[in-house]
């Protein structure tokens, strides 16, 4: 039986935290489920999951619909596209079988592409992705790149593929919808790669939920702002480390004067393959917090304050009512005050 492989190269920086990351938790799962019940999936389609966000990672080999069990999505910092797809590029050559004189190989893959931001790559490192995967598997792979609400570089992406969707992640109805698209996407490509072995059959696009990005018109900018900001935390407890994301929000202050700040979306403890995941450089980037509205508390172990900075290494960690701390990230100790001006704290690059 001819392999019709299925990829998924999915985003899972920070900018992801919270209800994103967990609905493409759930949608993957659902996308599994709804295939294992159709006869030609069953018997043509293989699925692989790779995440990328400083670094890449394979979350699920090539393998049957049958065997396949949905991974748990971690999260990491940063946004290597260049990292992602050449991760991808790897697992292709590594996994493709190619059609000889004697015999046929796998159906044209399929990968569809999930991000939610602009790629915090060395553009250099970028550039040459894009030409290897321009080079060698434009022409063999059908690629849709999904952009997660409208915070991407479409311009970026339409250099991978024309098929390049806006997906508006609102609320949970939306990401149903969406990965219900995904499934009939899969599932009619599956019926027809007989007839149709070189494309891709797309299931109709609401409009809603789901649409084409018209790339000749060629004027989406990604936003000049960030809308999404990221601090990391340890835990002081439990050394555990945890992520605090804000949104940005646009406001008009009392002299009629445009205003920006970041409000709270969450809290939310990661595990180690965040460090795993991050990208070699770092953030260097700062955000005082007057800019942030909201503090929330230590997800890990309920402190009241999960954003204390220690002055001493510059990084951030949860604080109880006790009046003297530990740095969980270097063991620094010091007298906690609650103080009343803002200050820069480090942020993730999301
Ligand atoms: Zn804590
Ligand atoms: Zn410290």
């Amino acid at each position: 039986m001819r392999r019709l492989p299925v990829y998924f190269l999915i985003d899972v920086s920070e900018s992801m935290a919270g209800d994103p990351i967990e609905q493409v938790q759930e949608g993957m799962a659902a996308i599994i489920r709804e295939l294992r019940k159709d006869p030609y999936a069953l018997e043509t389609v293989w699925v692989s999951v790779v995440a990328f966000a400083g670094q890449a990672k394979t979350l699920a080999t090539l393998q049957e619909i049958i065997s396949f069990y949905p991974p748990r999505f971690p999260l990491g910092s940063g946004t290597s596209l260049s990292k992602g797809l050449g991760h991808l590029m790897y697992e292709l050559r590594k996994n493709i079988v190619a059609t000889t004189y004697d015999e046929k190989g796998d159906w044209k893959p399929i990968v569809f592409l999930f991000t939610d931001g602009v790629p915090t790559d060395n553009s250099s490192e970028l550039r040459a992705a894009i030409a290897e995967w321009k080079r060698n598997w434009q022409r063999k792979v059908n690629l849709v790149a999904i952009s997660f609400g409208d915070n991407t570089d479409s311009r970026l992406l339409g250099e991978l593929t024309e098929n390049v969707m806006l997906f508006k992640d609102t609320d949970s109805e939306s990401y149903k919808a969406f990965f219900k698209w995904v499934t009939a996407s899969i599932q009619t490509s599956s019926k027809a790669v007989d007839k149709n072995p070189e494309g891709i059959e797309l299931a109709g696009a609401d409009g809603e939920t789901v649409s084409k990005i018209d790339l000749a018109k060629g004027d989406r900018q990604p936003p000049a702002t960030d809308p999404f900001i990221v601090l990391l935390g340890k835990c002081q407890q439990t050394k555990q480390a945890y992520v605090i994301k804000y949104k940005k929000h646009v406001f008009e202050d009392a002299s009629g004067d445009i205003g920006l700040d970041y409000r709270l979306v969450g809290a939310y403890k990661v595990d180690d393959t965040y460090f795993e995941l991050a990208d070699e450089q770092g953030s260097n980037l700062k955000i005082s917090t007057n800019k942030l509205i909201g503090f929330p508390p230590c997800p890990c172990c309920g402190n009241p304050y999960g954003i204390a900075f220690d002055g001493s290494c510059g990084k951030i960690h949860c604080v109880g009512t006790e009046k003297m701390n530990t740095c969980p990230w270097c063991g620094n100790r010091a007298e906690y005050s609650a103080g009343g001006d803002g200050f820069d704290v480090n942020r993730a690059k999301g």
